[in-house]
């Protein structure tokens, strides 16, 4: 390669053209511009080097983390980054905010922190590279202060702040322990998968029981209408929404917080009931969503409600399937009826057999209630039959 009739701008030294047999008239030298710098010129080695700055590196790096989640500020909002350690952030952060020079080829480097103090990190930071033929290596040390704060989820959480409740109650009852258990393990999942997804802002203020129910108190609106939503789906009932002004916020906005009313149906599966205006006998409720659904403990056949009843036909509760008690049959009649003893006054007492009744079985759970004495279907159909149990009132078969 020839040597070009260029030369360096700042001291007039021949340069090698680096451009030579490319055929671009731009890349000779003589396209300097002095009101360009940095365009085409090209300087010898020695005025390269003279101002060649490898690492462009900060004074010191300031790195904001939330003393009670570990959150770290990054740009204007906080993050999660799950660090156990801020020297593992502390690390990220410098590499965040070194610069290397744009000509620089090979690059590596490498870091060695030195924990100065609590808060103090020192970085010590090493990098080699190649640059025009000539190999160059920098070390810079950046010192990084953690400054502990409280996070803006924090910061609400500490506050009791909350945008929205769900209020779990029943119609005619108070919500059962399993619902309401339920319920906050609802609420806790759907928190957990916003979270997941990168949602900072989702969190549960304040589970608490009150006398009809429960009241969950949750960060977004949205998270309540979810919890409201997933409830119904799986017990049956209404929702009902309402929104209340409660400020404005700095710019001036409205601010709403909305309450989901959940109401669960009256009747839960496992109740037995007695229907009015129905002498069908005592109905096993097996579930209620929709129409009440259930099984005659005098026949087993299956009941539903109408439409108009909906999933609250009228009727009365006479216990659950829990609270039937074993007792001894006495002897099959017929197929309609069967002698068992009354678990109060210990005489033989004829009833109606339902066909979920074992005509094998010694003893069988009865329920004795304001409507008589009735046989309940096996609570437990795992000892017996090994798969499909026809005596058990929740299986669809
Ligand atoms: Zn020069
Ligand atoms: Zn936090």
């Amino acid at each position: 390669m020839s040597e070009s009739r260029a030369f360096c701008p700042r001291c007039g030294d021949p340069v090698p053209d680096r451009s030579a047999g490319d055929g671009d008239p731009a890349a000779s030298g003589h396209a300097a511009d002095p009101l360009r710098p940095g365009a085409e010129v090209e300087l010898c080695d020695a005025c390269y080097f003279e101002d060649f700055d490898f690492v462009d590196a900060p004074d010191r790096i300031q790195v904001r983390v939330c003393a009670q989640c570990g959150a770290v500020h990054r740009g204007n909002r906080w993050v999660d980054v799950g660090a156990q350690d801020y020297t593992d952030v502390a690390i990220e952060e410098v590499s965040e905010a070194l610069g290397v020079h744009v000509d620089v080829a090979d690059v590596a480097w490498q870091v060695e922190p030195e924990q100065v103090d609590e808060n103090t990190i020192r970085m010590h930071c090493y990098f080699t590279g190649v640059v025009r033929g000539t190999p160059v290596e920098e070390q810079v040390t950046v010192p990084v202060k953690i400054a502990r704060q409280t996070c803006t989820r924090c910061g609400r959480i500490a506050g009791d702040y909350y945008a929205s409740i769900v209020q779990i109650r029943a119609d005619g009852r108070t919500p059962t322990t399993e619902e309401m258990d339920r319920a906050k393990e609802i609420a806790n999942q759907v928190v957990a998968d916003m979270e997941a997804t990168g949602d900072r802002n989702a969190f549960v203020t304040e589970m608490g029981e009150v006398d009809d129910g429960l009241n969950i108190k949750v960060s977004t609106n949205k998270i309540g209408k979810k919890i409201a939503n997933k409830m119904i789906q799986e017990f049956g009932g209404t929702v009902n929404d309402a929104e209340t002004l409660v400020t404005e916020d700095e710019d001036g906005n409205e601010v709403y917080r909305v309450t989901f009313a959940v109401r669960l149906p009256p009747y839960t599966p496992g109740d037995v009931i007695d229907l009015r205006n129905d002498d069908g006998g005592p109905v096993l409720v097996r579930s209620a969503h929709g129409n009440l659904k259930g099984t005659r403990v005098t026949t087993g056949e299956r009941y539903e409600a109408s439409h108009e009843e909906g999933n609250s036909p009228d009727a009365r509760k006479l216990g659950e399937l829990e609270d039937g008690v074993e007792t001894t049959v006495v002897a099959v009649e017929d197929e309609n009826a069967v002698q068992v003893l009354d678990p109060e006054t210990y005489q033989a007492k004829t009833v109606a057999r339902p066909d979920y009744f074992d005509p094998e079985a010694e003893t069988v759970p009865v329920l004795k209630s304001r409507a008589g004495l009735h046989v309940l279907p096996d609570p437990d159909p795992d000892t017996g039959d090994e798969d499909d149990d026809p005596y058990d009132p929740y299986d669809d078969d």
